[in-house]
Order: C-alpha cells, then structure tokens, then sequence
C-alpha cells in the first residue's frame, strides 16, 4: 500500500499496489505511474533527493604539508 496524491481530486488516496499502471528506473531514482480510486494519472517520485539533502563538508583551511607526509 502507498500513499498518493491526486491533483485532480485535490487530496491523498491509500491505493494498492494494483494501482500502479507502470514503474520506471531513472537517473533520479524510482517514478511509478498511479491511478487514484477515481480513475485519475498521478506520477510517483521515489527516493529523490533535492540539493539540500545532500550533506556537504564543513570547509578546512587545514591542509597537512606534504613534507611532513614524507619524514
Ligand atoms: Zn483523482
């Protein structure tokens, strides 16, 4: 069961999995074409991430010397 959301009704359904016309692998991750309890398209986005989400480093203004490396 997932949950998902029509536009065209304006509101959240609980569908099955019977209710997904087709999956599809792309390079952003899992889309799945819906039908909402009315009949209704939606397309589900799974397991995207935003920029945001990404964890970026904390910047260092640390930089080991090579020659210490070395000895
Ligand atoms: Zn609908």
């Amino acid at each position: 069961m997932l949950t998902i959301h029509c536009h065209r009704c304006s509101r959240s359904h609980v569908v099955g999995t019977r209710s997904i016309v087709s999956m599809h692998h792309t390079s952003e991750g899992p889309v799945a074409y819906v039908r909402c309890p009315e009949g209704h398209l939606t397309i589900e986005t799974f397991g995207h991430r935003t920029v945001e989400d990404t964890p970026t480093p904390e910047p260092t203004t640390e930089i080991p010397a090579a020659t210490s490396l070395a000895a």
